[in-house]
């Protein structure tokens, strides 16, 4: 059985909509199967988003993740990756489609990070490399 790291975000947990993402998750039909409520530390998020390192949201997003708490999720289900990235929607909360998190609950507020209420790993690898991380 696949396995991914879903976040709700600093903006999704400021917005009491933890319990919206994860009944999503579990109407879907997956499994969550491990869960925590953390404060990020600054080197925990840098080794997260290594891939993004010297584009010009990075920063931004660094400090945005540490602005709140953040709900750690595992989840598990047959092509769970793939499944839940389209529950979230793109990136961008405004141009996602309705019936997705982002594009049901998100909105673009104009700042320099895109607060898009939630993240989930997009391959296995990367998935086994941030449960690692975070759990
Ligand atoms: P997706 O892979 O669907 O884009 P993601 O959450 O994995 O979703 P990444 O491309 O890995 O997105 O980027 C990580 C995060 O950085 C995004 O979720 C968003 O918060 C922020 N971000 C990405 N691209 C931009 C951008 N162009 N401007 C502002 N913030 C961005």
């Amino acid at each position: 059985i696949e396995e991914t790291l879903v976040l709700v975000k600093p903006d999704g947990v400021a917005r009491n909509l933890t319990g919206e993402v994860l009944r999503r998750i579990e109407a879907k039909g997956y499994s969550i199967t491990d869960l925590k409520m953390v404060q990020a530390q600054r080197a925990l998020l840098e080794q997260h988003y290594a891939e993004h390192e010297g584009k010009p949201f990075y920063e931004p997003l660094v400090e945005f993740m540490q602005s709140g708490p953040i709900v750690a999720v595992r989840v598990a289900g047959q092509r769970v990756i793939e499944g839940f990235r389209s529950l979230a929607g793109a990136t961008d909360p405004t141009a996602a489609a309705p019936g997705t998190i982002r594009g049901d609950l998100g909105r673009d507020w104009g700042l320099k990070v895109q607060q898009n209420l939630v993240h989930g790993s997009d391959s296995p690898e990367s998935a086994a490399r941030e449960l690692a991380l975070w759990f």
